[in-house]
């Protein structure tokens, strides 16, 4: 048994100096020093020895087993060095390091909150509908029921590049310039771009807008109200109440502003809505037979509305913005938030 404990021992020994690896070293411990392993096994057998000498042999193969543990140590500690050294020289990669971070570009909230309003108007069937952002009096104005003099235009302040050329105060030429050639039944919004001569904490010289409109037979405005209410409770994903305030604009008949219960106090008054539980967000109406003389549909037999959004005023009010100009500043401090 002496002989047998010994022979164990100088085995393990040797074997623990030609491992390289400390995947080998571990399988070396489960065989040697593991529960199963042999060390184990050999003390199970001292309860078969003479009971004089038990105590005796015990306490061998306790000395022999520490000392194979120790060597085990040691040799556990440099095979560990010599491959952390081995990745420094660039034969291996730490894996263990965090990695090089870099910062991918992102779209800008506006775009975001564009993309979002145009994603929900073709989910309800609108098509998309793109035009010039330099524009001409007709269309901007004359084809909309605001001819030259009519009091609706001093709200645009316009920048005129000429007389008759102008940089567009709406997207809504583009309901004059579809309705030309295309025959009813209509489902369009066009957004993008439009420039008014202002500038402070709620206007920008330019902003993007989307404008939308249904034309078609026997359209009503309870088509408009359901159409605005799916809209702006997908946008806010909230089921906010909405306002039909009676207005006035020249191109719909009658008109109506639309106001949503207040986003940040659910309506119960707030700074922000100046203690109402209102926030006004957009225009509407129905469209005025008088556009649709003006290109050749018959007011009689087809009906249809018209609804016209700023897109920074919804992304200020779904993400807590109170001044415009932060879009426009470029600061990438305010950007990467979104
Ligand atoms: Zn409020």
């Amino acid at each position: 048994m002496e002989q047998e404990l010994q022979n164990l021992e100088n085995e393990a020994k040797e074997q623990l100096a030609e491992l390289s690896t400390v995947d080998q070293l571990e399988e070396f411990r489960i065989r040697f020093l593991g529960r199963k392993g042999h060390f184990t096994t050999a003390m199970r057998q001292l309860g078969s020895v003479a009971k004089e000498d038990r105590p005796r042999l015990g306490q061998l193969a306790n000395r022999l087993k520490n000392e194979v543990e120790k060597l085990f140590e040691i040799k556990h500690t440099s095979l560990k060095a010599a491959s952390q050294t081995s990745r420094q020289d660039g034969v291996m990669p730490d894996l263990t390091l965090p990695g090089r971070w870099s910062a991918p570009g992102k779209l800008h909230p506006v775009t975001q909150v564009m993309n979002e309003a145009c994603a929900i108007f073709e989910q309800l069937g609108f098509s998309v509908a793109e035009g010039p952002d330099v524009e001409t009096d007709h269309y901007n104005f004359e084809a909309l029921n605001i001819p030259a003099h009519h009091p609706a235009r001093d709200m645009h302040d316009t920048f005129y590049i000429s007389d008759s050329i102008l940089l567009r105060t709406h997207t809504s030429p583009m309901q004059a310039r579809v309705m030309e050639v295309q025959q009813p039944p209509l489902r369009l919004i066009a957004p993008g771009k439009v420039y008014r001569c202002d500038s402070d904490i709620t206007h920008t010289p330019m902003f993007q807008q989307v404008e939308g409109f249904l034309v078609d037979k026997d359209v009503s405005f309870a088509d408009l109200k359901g159409i605005l209410t799916v809209f702006i409770r997908q946008m806010f994903e909230k089921d906010l109440s909405l306002r039909f305030r009676p207005s006035f604009f020249p191109f719909t008949e009658p008109s109506a502003e639309v106001d949503i219960a207040c986003v940040m106090c659910d309506g119960a008054g707030c700074r922000i809505c100046q203690k109402t539980g209102w926030l006004e967000i957009l225009g509407s109406g129905m469209i005025d037979p008088e556009v649709f003389k003006m290109v050749g549909y018959d007011p009689e037999v087809y009906s249809g509305f018209a609804f016209g959004l700023g897109i920074e005023r919804i992304a200020m009010l779904k993400y807590g913005i109170d001044d415009i100009r932060l879009f426009y500043e470029n600061d990438q401090r305010f950007l990467s938030q979104f």
